[in-house]
Parts: C-alpha cells; structure tokens; sequence
C-alpha cells in the first residue's frame, strides 16, 4: 500500500458512497477497512480473519457498491452468502445505509418465512442478493432466481456456516455460479473445514488477520469470577445489575434454553427490566422483535443462547454477561465481540465454576491471553452447592480429566462404585 490510510477520503471511494459513510456516523475506517477495501478495489481475492465488530461488513460492501456503480439488467451480479437470517438482516441494515445514495436493489433472502415476497423482490430486479444458502439452493430449484450475471461473491462468517453444515449447499451453490468472478470470505476463526473452503474457490487471496486467530477485540475489558454454583451465580447476576447506572444495555449468555429462561425469570421477578429472552424454542418473529427493541434501546437487557445470538449486531451494548462458560470455545470470541464493537469500550464478565474453570483454560489457549480472575464482591452471598449440582460438577470434572489422561479413574464414578456395589464386590462377599 502506497501509505497510511487515515480517513475514509483516502479509499478512493465515490461522492454518493463518502456522502452515506459520512451519516451514517463512521469517522475513519477501521483496520479491515483500511486493508480489505483497496485490495478489493484492486480485483484480489481476500481472505478476511476478522470477527463481528471490527466493520467487516463495511469492508466487503463498500468496494462492491462502487464496482456495480448503478442498477443494471435484471438479474443480482453480487451475492453475499451468510449462514444465519439475523446474520442477513443486518448486512440488509448495513446495505441499505451505505447505498442510499445509489439507484442499486439488494435483496435479502432467507427461511423462516414463505419465499413468496422474496420472490417477486427479485422478479422486480436486483443488483445485490444477501442469502442464507438454503433459501438460496431453494428459489433457484424453482426457477426464479437467474445467477449467470454474478461478479462477486461474499461468504460472511465461513465458520459458521461450516459448524452449521453448510458445507454441501455452499459448493453447489459454487457450482452454479459463473467461475469469472471476485471471491471474498470473512471468518472469525480458520478452521480447518473453513482453509479446505478457502482452497476451493479463493485464487491467490490476500489474507487480511485483523486480530490474529481467536483473539478478542481490544476494547474489550474482560473479567472472570469464579462461583462455586448456580445460586452464587445468581446473586452475583443480581448484585452487579443493581448498578443501574453503568450496566445499560447488557447481553446475557447462558449454554442451555433452560438456563435461560430461568436467568430471564428470575430477573424480571427482580424487576431488573426491561428485558427479554431469546433462544431456539422462541419463533422467528419474536426472536427479530426482540433483538430490534434491544437495538433500539427499548430493552436494557437481553437473554440469549449461543445460537439465537449469532448476527446480533447492537452498538453500544455496555457488558456482555456469560452466565456459564460456552463449551465452543470460538463461542466466547463471538459472545464477547457483542460489546465493545467498532470503537466502543465494553465489559465482557464471565461466571465459572470449578468444571467451567477447565473451559476457561481451553478458551484462554485459543485467545492467546488469561482472562484477569476477580474476587467475589463481599456483598455475595456464597450458597451452598446443592447435591445434584455437586454430582454434575463432579462429573464434568471427571470427564475432563478422562479427556486428559485416558487411564484415570475418575473420582465421581469410583465413589459411585462404593456405594452401589457392583457384581465383583458381591462375588468377594460370596468369597468371604
Ligand atoms: P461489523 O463488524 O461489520 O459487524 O460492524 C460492527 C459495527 O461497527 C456496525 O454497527 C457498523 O455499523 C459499525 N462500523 C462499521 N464501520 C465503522 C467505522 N468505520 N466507524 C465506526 N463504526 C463502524
């Protein structure tokens, strides 16, 4: 690159183009900005390692909004593949600020709801198509979606879609469109699925790693407390949201439905609200709905499993909570990358019992850094941990260990032994 590119004038980018990046609030271009929009501009191929928050979004759709220039022909000649429709909506979001200055159509389409008015949005022409692959494979088996004119291709968030099982759709998908054309492919994390995905259709890509693999973004302020059960959990939960003031828009993860549902329960029995719950068993709408009040600052805080989460794009979100640790590890990246996104100062807090602190170890690997351990406030009242807690605990631990040294025993399953005597301690009783 000839030199620093400081401002968004630098990037050669047209009026109508620097005109919506001007009210759409962005100052500078972030890092992968600064990387991805002039070796995209410059026809390369790019491989973008670069979590949610750091405006890979931008990066992608700028440089496309000034290669297709005006609306033209009938059929999309750019298609942006992304694996969630929370994920698709908010590329839609982000499209529609961005080109608001142009004649371009875009059109987003994904499941969740009938293809029907997906269908004539495109009948009507578009330049642009955000897509979640299945949606995608599922209009053109019927004939409505003609892809020949494709120039470029985005796949946001390849991880995913490959944990998602995406795989399939997405090289069909390559299949049936042109080979000519611009690839681009945006991870969180490299994979080994996601390096296989790159080998198929990148050509001679530029990689651009904007924090190196797994790492976190670096505004945000982590912290660990480590609570020995539930209940603990929840009185820490309690204590730290009283602090109305400084927790205002908070997103709080739990690994399991349930755990979510009583988390939003307990909370709003507190009256800590407004809040809401998200996660698989909620329909599409309410899941959306939910997600645009928190947006929209309507709702201070918002329960979520991992899933539900995906796409989430809120500014401003002042403390990511993980109620329990995620057992996948990238998970964590995605959780705490919902706070302190694009310039933004966020708090990202971690709760951890003794099992979860073998998570935590694996996490802090993978994110190259140790995550600072606080001590309990004093105000916490510590609870005893109930026996089935203890029994689940213990045997989590049990399995880790297992994990680590296959001939271990495992302390929770020999207790168990002792007290339910199995066929050879009855044999040795015959003995006797
Ligand atoms: P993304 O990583 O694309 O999910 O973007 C995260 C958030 O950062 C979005 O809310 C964008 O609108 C915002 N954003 C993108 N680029 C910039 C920028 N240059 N300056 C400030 N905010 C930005």
């Amino acid at each position: 690159m000839p030199h620093t590119i400081s401002s968004f004038d630098d990037l050669k980018l047209n009026r109508q183009l620097l005109h919506a990046v001007e009210e759409t609030g962005y100052r500078s271009p972030t890092p992968v900005q600064q990387k991805v929009i002039p070796l995209t501009l410059a026809g390369h191929d790019v491989m973008g390692i670069a979590q949610t928050g750091t405006g890979k979004t931008a990066a992608y759709l700028l440089p496309m909004l000034m290669k297709l220039k005006y609306a033209q022909g009938e059929t999309p000649r750019a298609l942006v593949l992304a694996p969630t429709r929370e994920l698709i909506l908010q590329i839609a979001a982000n499209l529609s600020e961005l080109s608001k200055y142009t004649d371009l159509r875009s059109v987003a389409i994904y499941g969740g709801i009938g293809p029907k008015s997906q269908i004539e949005h495109i009948r009507a022409g578009v330049d642009i198509l955000l897509a979640t692959p299945g949606r995608l494979l599922d209009i053109y088996s019927r004939n409505e979606l003609v892809l020949k004119a494709i120039n470029t291709l985005v796949i946001d968030e390849a991880d995913k879609m490959m944990d998602m099982g995406f795989m399939p759709q997405v090289r069909r998908i390559l299949e049936i469109i042109p080979i000519k054309k611009q690839h681009l492919l945006f991870s969180a994390t490299m994979p080994e699925k996601v390096i296989e995905l790159s080998h198929e259709f990148l050509e001679f890509p530029e990689v651009v790693e904007i924090t190196p693999q797994g790492t976190t973004a670096e505004t945000v302020a982590q912290r660990l407390y480590q609570a020995p059960n539930l209940k603990t959990k929840i009185n820490l939960l309690l204590h730290l949201l009283e602090n109305k003031e400084d927790y205002k828009r908070v997103l709080i993860f739990t690994r399991t439905k349930k755990n979510a549902d009583n988390v939003f329960k307990f909370l709003e029995r507190k009256k800590q609200g407004p809040l809401r719950v998200i996660h698989a068993n909620k329909g599409q709408n309410s899941r959306i709905n939910a997600i645009n009040q928190f947006k929209d600052g309507e709702l201070r805080i918002l329960v979520s499993t991992d899933v539900s989460a995906r796409g989430i794009d809120v500014s401003n979100v002042s403390h990511v909570i993980n109620f329990d640790v995620p057992i996948v590890y990238e998970d964590y990246v995605h959780r705490i990358g919902r706070t302190g996104r694009a310039h933004h100062q966020g708090v990202a807090i971690t709760f951890a019992n003794e099992a979860e602190m073998y998570h935590i170890q694996k996490i802090q690997k993978l994110i190259k850094e140790e995550i600072p351990v606080h001590p309990l406030p004093q105000a916490i009242t510590i609870e005893e941990t109930e026996s089935w807690e203890k029994q689940e605990i213990a045997r989590a631990i049990d399995t880790f260990r297992k994990k680590e040294d296959p001939t271990f025993q495992g302390a929770f399953h020999a207790k168990k032994k002792k007290f339910s005597p199995g066929k050879k301690i009855k044999g040795q009783r015959k003995k006797r």
